[in-house]
């Protein structure tokens, strides 16, 4: 199952070598449940008492501001995916970031994909990039990977501890070329007061999935277990000669006891039922033809037709269509679909139900269009 190749350090490894944890930093509301356990006992007593109904009152209301940190806490333990950038293609937008998510557990920060604007994206949603503690890339576009060596800089000079960077094929070759190219801005050594930070090359750590056929574990910690699975997304010759073309995964994330699904780009196959089995959030792709074919009439003028169908014909062999969407959504059984990495964005789209009209017609669950910082609880 897994490609033995020489030097290639595959997920597996990870089980034994994730980074021993980090304090947590301002982790108040995990504290709040034994809080709220010892208020409630006090308000049993003092209620047994007899006490002032002024007193009673100030302490119901210190009892349900507990409930509610309490729900908050909960919430914490679960994960947050927050749709940090839901625009898709190597072009940027203005209206949207470029594809990048972060599951934020308790004070751990997780990016799936990290396309260009992550870190101003992640100032936006008031996450503290020092948290970030891996990135799993779904493959090596650069819509995908374009910010990868600005947040490996930024972990070696404001975060701690050793940040992964997981995905296939190419994964390792891309952090040992960026620690290469950053190596006069680490010499540049910017001040951060206290002790020597450690190196670019410390405080890093690449993994590479390979493209395994049913979906196996990569990581492991106290937060979370994501599981890889190959899927297709490079079958565009002649740019690249095939057998050089390495492919993408998708990630089964298990966190809280819930599960969220996460493909990045990828062709329509039944592997993506696999990986979003009984998923509480798919998190996917969407293109849209017929927009991109307008859209390409426009840029395109006087191109011959082929040349348009060409470029229509790999994006629907490479990317999801909402009619393969609803079917993968409906045969996994997942609850709810969260749709991101718009080609085109939505606000481009004459009818943004373009979007969703064909899912429906496969899916009985929710179906969301995600907007650049939105939060989902799975
Ligand atoms: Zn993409």
């Amino acid at each position: 199952m897994w490609p033995e190749r020489p030097g290639l350090v595959v997920g597996r490894n990870l089980l034994v070598n994730t980074p021993t944890p980090d304090p947590p930093i301002g982790n108040e509301e995990l504290l709040i449940p034994r809080t709220m356990i010892l208020k409630r006992t006090f308000i049993l007593i003092h209620w047994a008492l007899g006490m002032s109904l002024v007193h009673k009152i100030a302490l119901l209301v210190g009892a349900l501001v507990c409930s509610v940190a309490n729900t908050k806490a909960q919430e914490n333990a679960l994960g947050q995916w927050v749709t940090l950038g839901t625009s898709g293609g190597p072009p940027v937008h203005v209206e949207r970031s470029q594809i990048a998510n972060a599951l934020v557990v308790g004070d751990a920060i997780y990016l799936f994909d990290a396309g260009d604007g992550v870190r101003r994206q992640m100032a936006f949603a008031g996450l503290p990039e020092a948290r970030i503690k891996a990135i799993f890339l779904s493959h090596h576009h650069p819509d995908h990977n374009a910010d990868v060596g600005p947040v490996m800089i930024s972990h070696q000079t404001f975060g701690s501890g050793v940040m992964s960077v997981i995905g296939p094929e190419g994964t390792s070759t891309l952090v040992a070329g960026l620690v290469q190219a950053n190596q006069p801005t680490e010499l540049a050594s910017f001040p951060t007061g206290g002790p020597k930070r450690p190196s670019v090359a410390q405080s890093v750590h690449a993994i590479e999935t390979g493209s395994p056929a049913v979906p196996v574990v990569v990581f492991r910690d106290e937060n979370i277990e994501v599981e890889a699975i190959g899927v297709p997304h490079f079958q565009v010759a002649p740019s690249v000669a095939l057998p050089r073309m390495p492919q993408a995964v998708a990630y089964r994330i298990r966190v809280g006891g819930k599960i969220i699904a996460y493909s990045g780009d990828s062709g329509p196959t039944d592997q993506l039922v696999a990986v979003a089995r009984d998923a509480d959030l798919f998190v996917t792709e969407v293109v849209e033809p017929a927009a991109i074919a307008r859209q390409l009439s426009a840029l395109m003028v006087g191109a011959p037709a082929a040349a348009r169908e060409s470029i229509i014909n790999g994006m629907t062999h490479n990317h999801l269509v909402p009619g393969e969407i609803g079917r993968i959504a409906q045969a996994a059984k997942v609850k709810k679909v969260v749709l991101t990495h718009f080609v085109p964005s939505p606000e481009a789209v004459d009818n943004i139900e373009n979007f969703t009209r064909d899912i429906h017609r496969q899916f009985n669950g929710d179906v969301v269009l995600a907007n650049d910082l939105d939060r989902f609880t799975p």
